[in-house]
């Protein structure tokens, strides 16, 4: 009786075990026809996926030396281009090398826009043997270059120094209409189909850089003329002749002062009443603040290097302009 019952027990468990079953099988059933669901919900965004990557890579492919060219990529290229920049946010363009997967991405690239930077003197070269179908555009073409001289004021004792160009062309907005120019160029010439949508957008790009001009115009008025901003890396020669302002770097080519030289410096920015030295957020400026001390003014950052290169230019322009 015991055992029937437990044998009842057992069968009745076992029933309910099978509807358990049952229940798991039909459970199963509805979770396939939710994972085919989900399946071609997949297959479906895995297809978009890929063909917007198709679309990306119908992109032209280009590459800049540092990351304001970027900005002005963008302007020209819109969505048509992929740009990257070899400089990264945070490196110094003095003492740049390239990273082995810059390499790498070099040799997908279309074009490569050069700005005459001095590492490109060296780079530029290995970057056409890695990819020798790349073109390669000089954006700083037609653009004559302040010597160190012209831009750098400082009256040392130890003069013959650099006899080199001043680099830094794209902290102008006239110079960078000139380097538009030579974007729109290389665009049309590799991408001939799309001419429309980049001459459009280099026509609005030229008039926002005419209108910027206009703005930092407007910050430096008639009294400012002449008047001198200390910096500690020589980046802003030609944002100071646009201007008429004066640019006066602590660096002596491209090196932290001597301690003679920082006496001078010393000297000269006392005399200039400086009331604030700028340094740049990509290069150590450990004088800088040895100078600030002395002199009893500020240290602040202006970047030359900024990717949101219109509105870093004008919010310079305020920062040089609050320090005259
Ligand atoms: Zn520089």
């Amino acid at each position: 009786m015991t055992k029937g019952r437990f044998g009842r027990r057992r069968k009745t468990e076992g029933k309910s075990d099978l509807r358990e079953g049952e229940h798991i099988a039909v459970g199963k059933q509805k979770i396939m026809r939710g994972a085919g669901f989900i399946g071609c919900l997949v297959i479906i965004t895995a297809v978009c996926w890929m063909s917007s990557f198709a679309r990306a890579d119908e992109r032209v492919k280009v590459i800049v030396s540092i990351c304001p060219q970027k900005y002005f990529l963008k302007k020209i290229g819109g969505d048509l281009v992929d740009v990257s920049a070899m400089v990264l946010p945070g490196g110094s363009p003095h003492t740049y090398e390239p990273k082995p997967q810059q390499m790498v991405a070099l040799t997908k690239a279309k074009l490569y826009f050069a700005v005459g930077l001095p590492f490109e003197d060296v780079w530029l070269k290995k970057f056409a043997d890695a990819n020798p179908r790349m073109v390669i555009i000089h954006t700083d073409a037609g653009i004559a270059k302040l010597s160190m001289d012209e831009t750098q004021h400082h009256d040392l004792e130890n003069e013959g120094h650099s006899e080199g160009k001043d680099p830094h062309i794209w902290l102008s907005p006239a110079l960078v209409m000139l380097q538009a120019r030579q974007i729109l160029v290389g665009l049309l010439d590799a991408d001939p189909d799309h001419a429309q949508v980049y001459m459009t957008n280099y026509k609005a790009f030229i008039t926002e850089l005419v209108d910027l001009d206009l703005k930092i115009k407007d910050i430096f008025s008639r009294k400012t003329r002449g008047a001198a901003f200390m910096v500690f890396h020589p980046s802003w020669g030609y944002f100071a002749k646009a201007y008429d302002l004066r640019q006066i770097p602590v660096e002596v080519e491209g090196r932290e002062p001597s301690p003679k030289d920082l006496a001078n410096i010393v000297r000269d920015a006392k005399e200039m009443r400086v009331k604030v030295i700028f340094v740049q957020p990509q290069i150590s400026a450990k004088s800088a603040s040895v100078i600030a001390k002395e002199v009893g003014c500020r240290v602040m950052t202006a970047d030359p290097l900024a990717e949101d290169w219109s509105q870093n230019l004008l919010q310079a322009a305020e920062d040089f302009a609050g320090a005259l």
